[in-house]
C-alpha cells in the first residue's frame, strides 16, 4: 500500500504534470522547508523517564508563516508529518488563505498518558519546537489526538518564554482564551458543506441519502451531527475500536453523548450492529466519509466501495492507486483538501480575531465559513470540468498552482 508521503508526492507530481511546472520548481514543491525532530523526555507518574521523538514540519511558507494541526498517535512518523504539511500547503493556496503548510506530531499514545502526563509531554513538546513556531513563523493547531486543552497547554507555555500572553500562536482554543467561536465544528460544517455541493451537482437530494462515517472524534462525529439534522441518514459510525450500523439510522447527538458520559468506543452502542471498520468502507451506503486516518481506501479495497460519493474529513484517506479505482468506477471523491478545508479557514478567522483582539459571532464566523468553502468547490468544480480532471487533480492543480506563482513572483533567494 502506498504510505501517506508516496501518495502526497505521486498527487504533487500529477498537478505539476497538468501545470507543466520544471523539474526545479517540482523539487522545490516536493521539499520540506524545515524539519525538525525532537526528543520528548516525559517523567511518568510512577517516576520513570521516557523518551518520545516529537516532529514538526514546515512545508512551505511562500505565501505567508506556515500553519497545520499537531497529531499525538503513536505511529506518527518524520514522513507522515512531510505529507500531512504538503497537504496543509495545498489547501491553504486552495482555499485563499495567506499560509503555508506544515504539521507536527508526538509518536505517543494519548490514551495511555494520565492527564497531568500529557500536560507535561505537551508542554515539553512546545518548549522544544518554540524556536520556529510564533503567530507570525508557524501557528499548530489540533488534530488527531490532540485538542482544545492541548491548544491551551502550548499557548500558555509560549506565553511564559514570551512573557506576555500570545494568543496567536495556536487555534482551535478554548473560546476563553482567544479561541473562535465556531471553530469546534468548523472542520464538520466544511464536510457537511462540500458534500452537499457533490450532491447538488449530481442532482441528488441530500435527505434522501445514507452515509457511512469512519472516526467517530472531532472531525467525524459533529459530522454525522451535522448531516444527520440536515435530513441524511447516518447508517454507521466507527472509532479505533470498531464501528456500528443501523440501517433505520443512528442519532449521532445522543452517540456523542453516550461518549461523553464515559463510555470509550462507540461499539456496543444499544440497538446497533457491531461491524469492522474494514466493512464500513464497503458498506452499501451513498455517502462515505472517511474521517479518521491516512490509507484506508486504497488498492485493495476500492473496487469493494459501493457508495457513489466519497467525502475526505481526514487527509489522504484514499491512496492513488485506490483513487484510479474509484475514478474509473466513476466514484465522485471529494478530496481532502477541499473537503476539510473548514478546520484551517475558521483557524485562519480565529487567528485574524486575537491579530486584531476584535471578536466574530458564531453567526459572522459560519458565514464567512460557508462563503469561502462555496467558492472554493465552485473553483474546483469548474476546473475539473474545463480540463476533464477529477475534482482531486484539479484541487491540487490550483493550490500547487498559486504556490508555484507565489515562488516564481518572489524569486530565488540568495
Ligand atoms: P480525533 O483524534 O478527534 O478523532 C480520530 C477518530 O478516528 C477517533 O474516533 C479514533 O478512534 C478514530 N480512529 C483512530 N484510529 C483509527 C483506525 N485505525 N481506524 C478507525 N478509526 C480510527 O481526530 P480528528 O481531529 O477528528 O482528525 C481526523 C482526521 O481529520 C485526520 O485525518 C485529521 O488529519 C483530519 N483533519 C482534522 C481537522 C481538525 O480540525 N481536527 C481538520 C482537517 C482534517
Amino acid at each position: 500500500m502506498q504510505s501517506a508521503l508516496e501518495s502526497a508526492l505521486l498527487q504533487l507530481a500529477g498537478a505539476v504534470d497538468v501545470l507543466g511546472l520544471d523539474d526545479g520548481l517540482h523539487q522545490l514543491l516536493a521539499t520540506p522547508r524545515r524539519s525538525l525532530q525532537v526528543a520528548v523526555p516525559l517523567r511518568r507518574d510512577d517516576g520513570s523517564l521516557e523518551v518520545l521523538q516529537g516532529y514538526r514540519v514546515q512545508h512551505n511558507l511562500s505565501r505567508g508563516p506556515a500553519k497545520g494541526g499537531i497529531r499525538f498517535h503513536p505511529h506518527t512518523d518524520l514522513d507522515e508529518v512531510r505529507a500531512l504539511a504538503m497537504w496543509m500547503t495545498w489547501k491553504c493556496a486552495l482555499i485563499g488563505i495567506p499560509y503555508g503548510g506544515a504539521k507536527g506530531g508526538v509518536a505517543v499514545d494519548p490514551h495511555a498518558l494520565s492527564r497531568n502526563e500529557l500536560e507535561r509531554v505537551t508542554r515539553r513538546y512546545a518548549s522544544e519546537i518554540i524556536p520556529i513556531i510564533g503567530p507570525e513563523r508557524d501557528i499548530p493547531a489540533p488534530d488527531v489526538g490532540t485538542d482544545e486543552q492541548t491548544m491551551a497547554w502550548i499557548m500558555d507555555t509560549y506565553s511564559m518564554h514570551s512573557g506576555y500572553t500570545v494568543t496567536g500562536v495556536v487555534t482551535g482554543k478554548p473560546v476563553s482564551i482567544g479561541g473562535s467561536q465556531g471553530r469546534a465544528g468548523a472542520t464538520s460544517r466544511g464536510v457537511m458543506y462540500s458534500c452537499f455541493s457533490a450532491l447538488r451537482e449530481a442532482g441528488v437530494d441530500h435527505r434522501e441519502v445514507t452515509i457511512a462515517v469512519q472516526g467517530f472524534g472531532k472531525v467525524g462525529g459533529l459530522a454525522a451531527q451535522y448531516l444527520h439534522d440536515a435530513g441524511c441518514k447516518v447508517v454507521a459510525v466507527s472509532d479505533v475500536g470498531g464501528g456500528i450500523y443501523d440501517p433505520g439510522g443512528l442519532d449521532p447527538a445522543a452517540l456523542l453523548k453516550h461518549l461523553r458520559s464515559g463510555a470509550d468506543t462507540v461499539v456496543g452502542y444499544p440497538g446497533t450492529d457491531a461491524i469492522s471498520n474494514a466493512q464500513l468502507i464497503e458498506l452499501d451506503v451513498d455517502v462515505l466519509v472517511p474521517a479518521a486516518l491516512e490509507g484506508v481506501i486504497h488498492e485493495g479495497n476500492a473496487g469493494s466501495v459501493k457508495a457513489r460519493f466519497v467525502v475526505e474529513g481526514a487527509n489522504g484517506p484514499t491512496t492513488p492507486d485506490g483513487d484510479k479505482v474509484l475514478e474509473d468506477m466513476g466514484v465522485v471523491v471529494v478530496p481532502d483538501i477541499l473537503a476539510n478545508s473548514g478546520g484551517v479557514a475558521v483557524s485562519y478567522f480565529e487567528w485574524v480575531q486575537d491579530l486584531q483582539a476584535y471578536f466574530w459571532s458564531e453567526d459572522e464566523v459560519n458565514d464567512r465559513l460557508k462563503v469561502l468553502m462555496a467558492s472554493a468547490y465552485a473553483d474546483v468544480s469548474a476546473l475539473a470540468a474545463a480540463k476533464g480532471l477529477s475534482l482531486r487533480t484539479a484541487a491540487q492543480v490550483i493550490g500547487v498552482g498559486r504556490v508555484a506563482e507565489a515562488h516564481r513572483t518572489r524569486g530565488l533567494y540568495p
